[in-house]
C-alpha cells in the first residue's frame, strides 16, 4: 500500500529514474570515480529529466515535487555512485531554495528558470577557514559602494563551484550584530569582477562531484542581489538556516539510498555463500548482520519520509530534520562497515562499490552541519 500519496506523473519520473540509474549511471559508476568527472552527455540527460529543477515549482520552470517525491528520487540516485545525485543536489537544494524561499518575484523570475533547466548550475557558499559548524562566526565581508556590494573574503569547500553560474553566498553586512540582523545572503553570477574560483580539492569520497575555494578580492555585486532585496539586508542568517534544514532531508536520503544498496549488495553477497556450500550456521554472524542491518534501514525509511510528509504538511520541520539527518547519517556509516565485515576482501578492494559507499558516506556526517551540530539542535529544543 502507498501510504504516501505520489502523483501518477511522479510515478512516470520514478521509472525513468531508475531506468536511468540502471542503463546510464551503473555502467559508468567505476569510470567516473577513477576519472574524477562526470561526462557531459550524462549532465545532457539530467537536463532532459528534469533532474536540476525536482524541487522548483513549475511556475519557474522546475517539476514542482513535494519534498516526499524529491526524497523519493534522492534515494534512487544514492543507489549508484553519489556524485550523480550531488551534482544536481546543490541546484535543488542549497544553492536555489534561499532564492525560492525568501527572494523577491524578480529574483525568482530571473534565476529559477535558467537553475530548474539545467542551464545553469547554482551552488552555496557558506563555510570558510575559520567558520565551519560556527556558521555565525564567517568573516566574508561586504560593504556598500554606490550601488554595488563590495566583497572580501574567502569561502572554502564549495560543492560544484566549478560548473556553478550562480552562488548563494553568505556575508557578513553589520559586524556588530552577527548573525541577529548583521548577515545577508546574496546572489553572485560566477563572472562577476573580482571572485577566483581556486583548483578542485583532492578528497576522499565523491570524486566526480567537486569542492574549491572561491576567493573574493573586492568582487563587486549589484546591491540589489541581496537576496529578498535591500529590506532583507541582515536576514541571511534565517534564510540560510531555512535552506539548510531542507538540505538535511537530503542528506537523509543520500545515506539511505547508500545504505539500501549496500544490504542488497550484502544480500547477494551471502546468498553466494550459502550456493556454494556454506550453511546458514557457517554464516550466523553474517546472517544477523544483515537482519541488523535491515531493521535500521526500516526504521530510517520511515522517519525520512513520514518527515518529508509533515513538512509537505507544512509543518516545521527543522527539530525533526535534525533527527532525521543525525540517525540517517551515522546509520549509514555503522552499516558501511557492517558490509565491510561481511563481504571483507571482496569489499576492501579498491572502486569496490562497498569501499566506495564507506568512503562517500562518511561525508553525510560533515556537511550541512555534523553529527555533534544536530545534537546540539535536538537537545537545544528539548531543553528550550
Ligand atoms: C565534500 C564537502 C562538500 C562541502 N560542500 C559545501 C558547500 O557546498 N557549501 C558550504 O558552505 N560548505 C560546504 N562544505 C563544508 C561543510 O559544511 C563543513 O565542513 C562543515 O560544516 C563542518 O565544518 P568544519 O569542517 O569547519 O569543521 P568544524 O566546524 O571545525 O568541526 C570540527 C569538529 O568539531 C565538532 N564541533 C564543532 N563545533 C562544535 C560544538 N559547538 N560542539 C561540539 N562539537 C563541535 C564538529 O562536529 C566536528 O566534529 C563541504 C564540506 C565537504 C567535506
Amino acid at each position: 500500500m502507498n501510504f504516501y500519496r505520489t502523483s501518477n506523473r511522479f510515478a512516470e519520473l520514478s521509472a525513468a529514474v531508475q531506468d536511468f540509474v540502471k542503463n546510464d549511471l551503473e555502467p559508468i559508476g567505476l569510470r567516473v570515480e577513477a576519472q574524477a568527472h562526470i561526462p557531459e552527455e550524462i549532465v545532457a540527460k539530467m537536463r532532459r529529466l528534469g533532474l536540476f529543477g525536482l524541487a522548483i515549482p513549475e511556475k519557474y520552470g522546475g517539476l514542482g515535487l513535494s519534498t516526499l517525491e524529491e526524497i523519493l528520487i534522492y534515494i534512487e540516485l544514492t543507489k549508484t555512485n553519489a556524485c550523480f545525485r550531488s551534482r544536481i543536489g546543490t541546484s535543488n537544494g542549497i544553492g536555489s531554495m534561499g532564492i525560492l524561499f525568501d527572494g523577491t518575484e524578480k529574483q525568482r523570475e530571473k534565476y529559477l528558470p535558467r537553475i530548474a533547466s539545467g542551464q545553469w548550475t547554482a551552488a552555496f557558499a557558506l563555510t570558510e577557514p575559520n567558520a565551519g559548524s560556527d556558521a555565525a562566526h564567517i568573516s566574508t565581508a561586504a560593504v556598500l559602494d554606490g550601488n554595488a556590494w563590495l566583497i572580501n573574503g574567502t569561502k572554502q569547500f564549495i560543492t560544484n563551484a566549478d560548473c556553478a553560474h550562480v552562488i548563494t553566498t553568505i556575508v557578513v553586512t553589520d559586524e556588530q550584530k552577527g548573525a541577529r540582523g548583521g548577515i545577508s545572503a546574496l546572489i553572485i553570477e560566477k563572472d562577476m569582477p573580482g571572485l577566483t574560483i581556486g583548483p578542485a580539492d583532492i578528497k576522499m569520497g565523491l570524486k566526480g562531484s567537486h569542492t574549491h575555494e572561491l576567493v573574493f578580492k573586492d568582487c563587486r555585486v549589484p546591491s540589489d542581489n541581496v537576496i529578498g532585496g535591500m529590506q532583507m539586508v541582515g536576514q541571511g542568517f534565517k534564510t540560510a538556516m531555512r535552506v539548510l534544514d531542507k538540505g538535511r532531508l537530503t542528506m537523509g536520503a543520500a545515506a539511505l539510498g547508500a545504505s539500501e544498496d549496500l544490504l542488497d549488495v550484502c544480500v547477494k553477497h551471502v546468498r553466494g555463500r550459502m550456493n556454494s556450500g556454506q550453511t546458514a550456521a557457517d554464516l550466523q554472524s553474517a546472517h544477523f548482520d544483515l537482519a541488523d542491518m535491515a531493521t535500521q534501514l526500516y526504521a530510517a525509511r520511515q522517519m525520512l519520509l513520514y518527515t518529508a510528509w509533515l513538512r509537505d504538511q507544512g509543518q516545521n520541520v527543522s527539530h525533526e530534520a535534525s533527527m532525521v539527518k543525525l540517525f540517517c547519517t551515522e546509520m549509514a556509516s555503522r552499516i558501511a562497515d557492517q558490509a565491510m565485515e561481511i563481504c571483507e576482501s571482496a569489499g576492501y578492494k579498491t572502486l569496490a562499490r562497498i569501499e566506495r559507499h564507506l568512503r562517500d558516506v562518511r561525508l553525510y556526517r560533515i556537511f550541512e552541519g555534523t553529527s555533534e551540530i544536530q545534537r546540539i539542535i535536538v537537545s537545544r529544543n528539548l531543553l528550550k
